[in-house]
């Protein structure tokens, strides 16, 4: 609630204009059947055509004045809507890109892409809808109430016996629907889950056969989410007939009381004519009053939603730690992490490297070698231990600062719909020959040549490339600014040995001042680094050059028998 205020209060002079002129068109709404009483009641006993044409005229002015004001308020509210979703949107947007990564494992992704799209969108429904509904809704129940109380203080008491029950089932319907509309969009998350999952593992479904398995789990949440639209849907249909019913029983009771009256003589036929719309006016605006206060519930729910995503403290703040004066440019000293906070996904990591110097880090899958890699970027803190860059803690640093220094290519790093120029600069102020220089670097000038250069357009995701292709693109892209450190997370696993080796070439002789952290599956694409850090199960197996591990570390030496035969040096 707080946060929609937040966000609706710079539009609300724009609102109370719109308030103002949906007020008039509203209330020119009303006049009408008044007008047309009057006419019936008192105009044509009167005889005269010329009056009776004066008071259409004035009724025709009413209808216009009342569409106009209508058209031109709702149109302002659109914008209104349109506007403040824009701006949550932006600010949403903005505060995700700042989230630490352990915040945003506890959020999820798929929930915040639905907190980006489903929620924001409930929002701009229920601004526009307040706006709309939400004010004439109310003026028409209000102010039809007044009017028929003038009108015919008698049937007015036939309209008051019905209002209870008309409360009763806008009461019930809500209480029953709001929760069964919050249940239904959390299984709308669930489904939209399963779908993401679903396209992004395509290939490794397909490759196991699990096809029917995804099929047979989609149609269970398919199956879900219907049952629950069902459900809800099925206690809002019940409210129509309802309503209808009371609606169609006074007006039976209107007419049968007003027959009465205007036989008596207490009343004219042009009154009840008068009542009779104005209680079809009021009963249909309480049921909008519903529609209004289910999506205002489901719009409530959402804010809370987004507010927990906006609420997110920064965690990657500065810290005041002082700074050492060593000449190191990385220092890993004691260093402990976890990601739950509870066993070590990394233990007492200790090395140091100096500038230029490279570092293979190699070791089973799950080892934490990714995870070693992205503390050095601070993308989790540490329980305790210092990673320092240039003698500085990586926690004292400015993020923007620490993370310029870095090129990074990460497992399932991703090439964007643009192209092939654009994907390797990403938005910094790079120009042309340095990109080209980067890419011949990277291995990848002769293939971009051929795929038709650097302004050739590459389709989302780079669907239209190899695996070997995307991995040298993204190569270019992290050595394009010519940063301090450069990591390679499993970059090369896809490149044959022959380019795998010319890169590593270049990367030593043109990026001399360059740090590398290369971590790879392969004792070649490491063999050369000048120190390699061997890690099994979170904790330094060995550590020191190809030759120092070869005699001392069991893993290495039993990674190297496997994959090079023993004895070979390749
Ligand atoms: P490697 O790169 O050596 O294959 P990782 O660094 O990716 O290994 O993972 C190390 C361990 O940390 C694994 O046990 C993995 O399950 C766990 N892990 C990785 N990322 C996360 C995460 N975001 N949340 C929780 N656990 C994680």
């Amino acid at each position: 609630m707080h946060l929609i205020f937040r966000y609706v209060r710079p539009y609300l002079k724009r609102m109370s204009l719109g308030l103002v002129i949906k007020f008039t068109g509203t209330i020119m709404d009303l006049f009408l059947p008044y007008i047309l009483a009057h006419i019936i009641d008192e105009i044509v006993p009167l005889q005269d055509l010329r009056l009776v044409l004066k008071w259409g005229v004035v009724m025709l002015v009413c209808s216009i004045l009342a569409i106009l004001g209508n058209v031109i308020a709702n149109r302002m509210a659109a914008w209104v809507a349109r506007e403040t979703t824009r701006r949550l949107r932006h600010d949403l947007f903005r505060k995700i890109s700042y989230l630490s990564n352990r915040q945003i494992d506890g959020f999820t992704v798929p929930s915040l892409i639905s907190r980006m799209t489903t929620d924001t969108y409930n929002i701009h429904r229920m601004v526009g809808m307040m706006q709309r509904i939400g004010i004439r809704a109310p003026i028409l129940v209000i102010g039809g109430v007044i009017v028929t109380i003038t009108l015919e203080p008698v049937l007015a008491l036939v309209l008051t016996c019905m209002l209870p029950i008309i409360l009763a089932i806008v009461f019930f319907v809500s209480r029953r629907s709001i929760p069964l509309f919050d249940h239904l969009q959390k299984s709308v998350d669930t489904m939209v889950r399963v779908v993401r999952e679903n396209a992004s593992g395509v290939r490794v479904i397909k490759a196991l056969s699990r096809s029917e398995g995804e099929k047979v789990r989609f149609e269970r949440v398919n199956r879900q989410v219907m049952a629950d639209e069902n459900k809800a849907n099925m206690v809002m249909a019940a409210s129509k007939p309802a309503m209808n019913l009371t609606l169609n029983l006074g007006l039976v009771l209107v007419i049968l009381v007003g027959a009465w009256r205007v036989n008596a003589g207490l009343c004219g036929p042009g009154a009840i004519t008068a009542f009779l719309t104005y209680f079809t006016i009021i009963l249909n605006a309480m049921m909008s009053i519903t529609r209004v206060l289910t999506m205002w519930s489901k719009a409530l729910a959402s804010a809370e939603r987004i507010e927990s995503v906006m609420a997110a403290e920064d965690q990657l703040t500065p810290q005041p730690i002082p700074a050492t004066h060593e000449q190191a440019h990385i220092v890993f000293e004691n260093v402990n992490f976890s990601y739950n906070n509870k066993e070590n996904n990394l233990e007492e990591i200790n090395f140091t490297l100096n500038r230029g110097e490279s570092l293979g880090i190699i070791g089973p899958t799950g080892a934490g070698k990714s995870t070693l890699a992205g503390l050095l970027m601070r993308f989790y803190d540490i329980r305790s231990g210092s990673i320092r860059v240039e003698g500085k803690d990586v926690r004292a640093y400015d993020l923007k600062e620490l993370r310029a220094k870095f090129g990074v290519v990460f497992q399932n790093d991703i090439l964007f719909k643009k192209s092939i120029g654009e994907n390797i600069r990403i938005g910094r102020q790079l120009d042309m020959t340095r990109l080209e220089q980067a890419a011949k670097d990277a291995q990848a000038a002769f293939f971009i040549e051929e795929t038709g250069g650097m302004e050739a357009s590459l389709e989302a995701r780079g669907v239209n490339l190899s695996g070997g292709q995307k991995q040298r693109l993204l190569i270019a892209r992290a050595l394009a600014g010519r940063p301090d450190i450069l990591i390679l997370d499993d970059s090369s696993s896809a490149l044959d040995y022959q380019t795998d080796a010319r890169l590593r070439q270049t990367i030593h002789k043109d990026y001399g001042d360059t740090t590398t952290l290369i971590i790879a599956q392969r004792v070649s694409s490491v063999k050369n680094c000048d120190k390699i850090l061997v890690l099994e199960e979170g904790r330094m197996s060995g550590f020191g050059t190809h030759d120092q591990l070869m005699q001392s570390c069991d893993l290495y030496r039993e990674i190297s028998r496997l994959q090079m035969g023993e004895g070979v040096q390749a």
